[in-house]
């Protein structure tokens, strides 16, 4: 074992076997008890008072029947009502099982996310909702599809219990992210994840601001499956992203994803341009034929011109934002790769 996974498997000075006594499996091919991955769950709560006693219950519930290590860390996205009292208490009562993190102020769910994900310690990392419209008791179906192999398990709400808006929306913005990125996943709005820790760490070297959870592990992610998962309504309250905030969220899902939107301006100047040029040589071989007074004296003629220079301003404007983009690129300075293991090296134990 290297030490960093034997750093892993402790949770607070306290290894992990010792911890719980379920948490080791016997190993058929050997004497040796191999522990089991240590397990972390992360929940941005935003003014969630109302639901979050009954959630933290249903979810030390659901970890309990794992038979793994578990650790809930609950990120308080700048709560302004009871949340933060229901935090500290639960974070009192089961300590190094519930961790609390407040943030000083809202920087919104897939931020909250993030900073729980740099306090988090597990193997697999398990992502979801306070609202319980994720259910808890999904949780053990994730972790087990997960130890299978994958680096990260999606989710697919069904039924889907949101706005006929909501879903419309949400099923427009899937396609074009399938399409986009290649990768057969049905339900990107959907927090209710599991990830291996290689996915967590690649996602915490990554220097954006503003980025799309779901989207940003696939992009280091080799193999990803999903699963079916129940949904539920939201048990009290609204929905915590308004209409700006959503759109928000869609912008940072598009830039996190692709700089496509900027090299579509420069098509479409290509073809306003091509078109207006095709436009001018047909009115001039009409003009050869019939004479000036086709096309209205000119007049057509000029719209053939303008066309072309519309055309070019977009031609300009898009090969701005392939700059743009290329600088975009370097700021957010994702790593460019990572290496899962190395084997051979004689200094170095395998981790794995
Ligand atoms: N959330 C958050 N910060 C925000 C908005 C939401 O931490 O600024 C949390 C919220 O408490 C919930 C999760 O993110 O646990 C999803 O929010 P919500 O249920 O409002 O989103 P929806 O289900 O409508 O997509
Ligand atoms: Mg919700």
């Amino acid at each position: 074992m290297t030490p960093e996974k034997d750093q892993r498997s402790e949770i607070r000075g306290q290894r992990t076997e010792d911890r719980d006594p379920r948490s080791a499996i016997e190993n058929p091919n050997s004497e040796f008890r191999i522990p089991k991955s240590l397990i972390s769950v992360v929940i941005p709560v935003y003014n969630e008072g109302q639901n979050l006693e009954e959630f933290i219950r249903r979810c030390l519930d659901a970890c309990a029947t794992l038979g793994n290590a578990y650790e809930i860390i609950l990120v308080d996205d700048g709560s302004t009502d009871r949340s933060r009292e229901i935090i500290t208490h639960a974070a009192g009562g089961s300590p190094d099982r519930v961790i609390g993190i407040f943030l000083n102020r809202n920087y919104g769910q897939h931020a909250a996310v993030m900073a729980g994900f740099g306090e988090s310690r597990g193997d697999i990392i398990v992502t979801l909702d306070a609202d319980l419209q994720n259910p808890p008791e999904e949780i053990p179906r994730l972790i087990r599809k997960a130890e299978e192999g994958f680096d990260v398990v999606g989710s697919v709400r069904v039924p889907r219990h949101d706005s006929l808006f909501r879903r419309v929306a949400s099923t427009m913005v899937n396609k074009a992210v399938q399409k986009s990125t290649g990768v057969q996943m049905h339900d990107y709005g959907c927090m209710l994840r599991a990830y291996r820790r290689h996915i967590v760490a690649a996602m915490l070297e990554c220097n954006e601001r503003s980025t799309f959870i779901p989207i940003l592990a696939n992009t280091f992610a080799r193999n990803t499956t999903e699963i079916d998962v129940r949904h539920e309504e939201r048990s009290s309250g609204d929905s915590r992203y308004g209409l700006w905030k959503l759109i928000n969220l869609q912008f940072d899902l598009l830039t996190s994803m692709t700089t496509f939107p900027v090299r579509l301006l420069s098509v479409l100047g290509g073809i306003i341009s091509v078109l207006g040029i095709g436009f001018g040589i047909f009115l001039f071989v009409m003009r050869l034929i019939y004479g000036p007074e086709w096309a209205a004296e000119g007049v057509f003629t000029l719209f053939a011109i303008l066309f072309i220079f519309i055309g070019a301003q977009f031609l300009g404007l898009g090969l701005l934002g392939e700059y743009i983009g290329r600088i975009y690129h370097d700021v957010r300075a994702r790593p460019r790769f990572f290496v899962e293991r190395i084997v051979g090296r004689s200094d170095q134990e395998e981790s794995s």
